[in-house]
């Protein structure tokens, strides 16, 4: 199981992206799955390059539509395990209805979001995640915008796993992809991944300094969807760990009836079309 190829990553050197791209390799590898078991969806910006990374199905879709690509390969085909990657302006400016919808539809599927607070490929403006205040070309004087809060975000729209690592934490981030690519239905990991080129705020040393191990925390208990809430906006989103699963929830493709046993890849259209009709109508 050697889900590592040839390709040289371009990132710069001590980019964030590199510890994602090898939690990736080492959490898929670890819950037993091979190369072509998997297929990894990515957007545009420089996290989108991980599709090409890593050997395994990959395509490199466009700006802010990892989500809908990804769900769609899902929906297809079941038998894949499937995980879509891209960045902060990716997930959270032009792909935000997107992912929002993915949030609460909850198909059986992972969305790893390298967050570093900035667009990096386009060499530096204010994202969506940018703190009120962030100083770059596209806001001299500061932002005046309040940030996005994307675990927030995830626990108020519907998601059923929600998670937040740090790529400082590669076995804590691999454990964590684990566990979303085990979770039936949605999985959210929100990953921190400091572009060591243009934010010179958010760096490896300020997440250190201001990041909380929710393990950390006596009696967290991460199925109390209130607790979450609560904790993560006390922590002004920075917080580190499995911060909300609810497992009792059916995948999307469990409540249509007919596609349980097999996806469109394996369904004899002309026999089911029926099926297939109710499907397309669902997912439009
Ligand atoms: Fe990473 Fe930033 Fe370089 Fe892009 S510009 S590869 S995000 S360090």
């Amino acid at each position: 199981k050697d889900f590592r190829n040839d390709v040289k990553p371009n990132w710069c050197p001590g980019c964030g992206d590199f510890s994602i791209q090898a939690a990736i390799q080492r959490a898929v590898a670890n819950v037993g799955l091979e190369p072509e078991e998997l297929a990894l969806i990515s957007g545009i910006g420089c996290s989108g390059r991980i599709s090409g990374y890593i050997n395994t199905y990959g395509f490199h879709g466009v700006h802010g539509r990892s989500l809908p690509i990804a769900q769609g390969v899902k929906m297809a085909n079941r038998e894949l395990t499937v995980i879509a990657s891209g960045g902060d302006g990716d997930g959270f400016a032009i792909g935000m209805g997107h992912t929002i919808h993915a949030f609460k539809r909850n198909v059986d599927m992972t969305y790893i979001v390298m967050d570093n607070q900035i667009y990096g490929l386009t060499k530096g403006q204010t994202s969506p995640t940018s703190a009120l205040g962030f100083k770059t070309k596209s806001t001299p004087k500061g932002s005046i915008e309040k940030s996005v809060s994307p675990v927030e975000l995830a626990l108020t729209a519907g998601a059923t796993f929600v998670a937040q690592s740090f790529s400082n934490d590669l076995k804590g981030l691999t454990s964590l992809i684990e566990q979303a690519t085990q979770h039936k239905g949605f999985a959210f990991i929100n990953v921190f991944s400091p572009c060591v080129t243009f934010n010179k705020v958010n760096t490896y040393d300020w997440f250190k300094q201001n990041l909380t191990k929710l393990d950390d925390l006596e009696d967290y208990d991460a199925t109390d969807l209130d607790v979450a809430k609560r904790v993560v906006h006390e922590h002004n989103g920075l917080v580190m760990g499995l911060i909300y699963q609810d497992d009792s929830r059916p995948d999307y493709q469990s409540q249509i009836d007919g596609y349980a046993e097999n996806g469109l890849t394996f369904a004899d259209l002309e026999m089911n079309e029926e099926t297939f009709g109710k499907l397309a109508a669902e997912f439009m």
